[in-house]
């Protein structure tokens, strides 16, 4: 089976591992703010805190805005169940604003036209998340002007999206956002294993989800509170004191020594991630298949190739092209299910219908193999399967 995605290990990274293994830290040592410098010095943002999934980065970033109770998080329905769940776990209510039909991504028209009902409602949110599906930056420009129009802060799930550029500049620079979340999961562009980290240029920020990433506990003697009968002064050396509730969200070193080790092949990743995209867009031009459309202002990352099949003049559905697909030895995927659709979300009263384009997307797509190291063999094969799924002679 040629899997949809798939990680890249070489000599460097197994080295890298073992070299850690043989040291004295296996976890709280040199190679996570190693791994820390990398991430600011590919994205230019101030600060990064590194953790151990993507998942608890986003706990962390809604934390460090103060998204709790009584708040609302709105996000985009066509996105991994983790970009809503995090406003959930402060105890926020959780929205969804339809997708842009051409990109896929969080559409910042249908944004501002709810924008503006919320308000009348006074019910704005108090964080936007929009993801950057499968590489590509959503319009961010236009969603940080509603920000300041409309005061809410922004969360870039940018999971996908490590190495794609916006005007020029990386994911992750912060330009038009609070925070910034990326994924190393072993599907995405680089990876640790297990991995996240979240990306500020604010210090506030920072300091507090590097607090929180660790138990709400500080060994900073400016930040303890005095507590009678124990002099802060008059503690010694091993004296730390816990100011917030908080988390293990900490990375370990194995990860971030990996981690390290494949940000130094970055570039490699994201322009051989390109060259595959765009080999399929000759090799598939000719089938009824709706193609990545790019913006502009944007440079993916391509963390995913997705297709939409264009099936309505015939007697196929998405569900046997699938099948029919993966029988050939192919691992074709489908991202996302909308959120909105899944039984946790229904229960909380949202039903299917609510986001038409997020719903007419998902009947269509199907994410093809993509991955670093694919051969031209394979993505040949890709492309004959999809021929004789789609009842088309090649
Ligand atoms: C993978 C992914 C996440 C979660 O990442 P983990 O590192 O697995 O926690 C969040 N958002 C999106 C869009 C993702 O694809």
């Amino acid at each position: 089976m040629i899997p949809y995605g798939k990680q890249d290990i070489n000599q460097q990274d197994i080295d890298a591992v073992i070299a850690v293994l043989q040291s004295d830290f296996l976890t709280q040592g040199p190679q996570v703010p190693l791994f820390e410098q990398a991430l600011i010095d590919h994205s230019g943002a101030v600060y990064a805190v590194a953790c151990n999934s993507a998942t608890s980065a986003l706990h962390l970033a809604c934390l460090a805005l103060e998204l709790g109770a009584g708040d609302w998080l709105w996000t985009t329905p066509i996105t991994f169940v983790a970009s809503a769940n995090c406003g959930l776990y402060c105890g926020a209510q959780v929205d969804f604003v339809d997708i842009d039909p051409v990109t896929y991504n969080l559409c910042p028209k249908a944004l501002e036209q709810k924008l503006i009902i919320a308000k009348a409602e006074g019910k704005l949110p108090k964080v936007v998340i929009p993801v950057h599906l499968c590489g590509q930056s959503c319009d961010m420009a236009a969603i940080h002007t509603l920000s300041l129009q409309f005061g809410f802060k922004i969360i870039e799930d940018a999971a996908h999206a490590i190495g794609g550029e916006y005007q020029g500049k990386p994911i992750g620079c912060g330009d038009y956002s609070d925070i910034t979340i990326f994924s190393f999961h072993p599907v995405k562009i680089v990876t640790t294993a297990e991995g996240g980290a979240a990306l500020t240029n604010q210090q506030a920020l920072a300091d507090k989800m590097v607090l929180l990433r660790s138990h709400g506990i500080t060994r900073d003697k400016s930040l303890m509170t005095l507590i009678t009968g124990l002099p802060i002064a008059a503690q010694g050396d091993w004296y730390y004191q816990q100011i917030e509730l908080g988390f293990n969200y900490r990375m370990t070193e194995l990860q971030a020594a990996l981690g390290v080790s494949q940000m130094q092949r970055l570039t490699q990743f994201v322009s051989e991630r390109q060259r595959l995209a765009l080999r399929y867009n000759q090799l598939l031009a000719d089938l009824p298949l709706t193609l990545p459309k790019q913006l502009k202002q944007t440079n993916s990352a391509w963390h995913l190739y997705v297709v939409g099949l264009q099936l309505d003049n015939t007697t196929l559905s998405q569900q046997q092209v699938f099948k029919q697909l993966r029988e050939l030895g192919i691992g074709v995927n489908v991202h996302y299910i909308p959120v909105h659709t899944q039984p946790y979300y229904q229960a909380m009263g949202f039903v299917v219908g609510d986001f038409p384009a997020a719903e007419h997307y998902y009947q269509q797509a199907l994410s093809l193999p993509l991955f670093h190291g694919m051969t031209h063999t394979q993505q040949d094969e890709v492309v004959t399967a999809l021929r004789i799924a789609l009842l088309i002679d090649g």
